[in-house]
């Protein structure tokens, strides 16, 4: 159902029965963020900062990551912006943190971890995010990638909240991280998973080589089994999980989603007004029916059809 039809949405994210669901916008630069806002994004779920400085030969200045920065929240001041902290390395290498190269980068000093060895370049950021966050009037939090274990969490946690960060969260991208939602949700504010990297590391297989991309399916039962205890672990302590992987960008997988016990979605702005408009047509009795069919599916054909029985 829905295939061909125009979508109609109005900017606000809700179920058939009423139910609120936030739909966010994915940016990494200025014309992302406008064009999301115009989309009717209710807010960013996920701003990639390391898009900013792709080119950037050495560390910008705290003055230069903060205008960077305000660029980017300049359409949402009043509204929610999940700002995430540099995730550098892997497919996406900065000159000034990533300088050595390593076997299996994937797997490597990437994200988060970079920041164990130089912690002032975290600190650095976060300070222009809190600078920016005041300047640009947005509802500011702040989540890191990569993170492995409630340590790693709590780690950097404080390190945001010292820079006067006060809503901190992580991202769920590892597959230790989904198995410990329940720690990790003790010390942050809220999760966002990422579907891209989780399906990767779950199925042992690369992203960006398309000989693999059958297993990178976000429809793959597995990956939705792994999203299920997250979802479990949120509504089990009552803080929010979002999805900001590409897998959010599904209207139908949204569904699915959301039935699995996520309460935000986060995409790039082409999906927005598709997203929103599946929603405003599922209830959550129909949407947890479809996250059922899913989960018991073997595989993706067949999980896609379990979770469009409902529909
Ligand atoms: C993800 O891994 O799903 C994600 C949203 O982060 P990125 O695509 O930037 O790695
Ligand atoms: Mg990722």
């Amino acid at each position: 159902a829905g295939t061909g039809k125009k979508a109609e949405w109005n900017g606000v994210g809700v179920l058939k029965d009423g139910l609120r669901v936030k739909v966010l916008g994915n940016v990494g630069s200025p014309a992302d963020a406008l064009a999301a806002a115009q989309a009717g994004a209710e807010g960013v779920g996920l701003f990639r900062t390391e898009f900013c400085f792709l080119d950037a030969a050495e560390e910008p200045t705290v003055a230069e990551q903060t205008a960077a920065y305000e660029a980017v929240l300049a359409p949402f001041a009043g509204k929610p912006v999940v700002v995430r902290t540099l995730d550098a390395g892997a497919d996406k290498p900065l000159a000034f943190l990533n300088p050595d190269p390593e076997p299996n980068p994937a797997m490597g000093v990437r994200g988060l971890r970079v920041a164990f060895d130089r912690p002032e370049i975290l600190d650095r950021q976060l300070e222009a995010i809190a600078a920016a966050a005041k300047s640009s009037g947005a509802d500011v939090s702040v989540m890191a990638p990569m993170v492995a274990t409630a340590a790693e969490a709590t780690w950097f946690v404080e390190r945001a909240h010292k820079a006067g960060i006060a809503r901190v969260g992580v991202m769920v991208e590892v597959p230790s991280a989904a198995l410990s939602a329940r720690e990790i949700l003790q010390v942050v504010d809220f999760i966002s998973i990422g579907t891209n990297d989780l399906a990767q590391y779950v199925f042992a297989a690369d992203r960006q080589l398309g000989g693999v991309a059958a297993l990178n399916d976000p429809w793959q039962p597995a990956l939705l089994r792994l999203i299920a205890l997250v979802g479990e672990a949120a509504t089990a302590t009552g803080k929010p999980v979002g999805v900001c992987g590409e897998a959010a960008a599904d209207p139908l997988l949204a569904c699915v989603l959301i039935g699995l016990g996520v309460t935000s979605l986060s995409m790039n702005h082409t999906a927005l007004a598709g997203v929103g408009a599946r929603l405003a047509t599922s209830s959550m009795d129909i949407c947890q029916l479809a996250a059922r069919g899913a989960l018991a599916a073997g595989d993706p054909a067949s999980a896609k059809l379990a979770a469009r029985a409902p529909h």
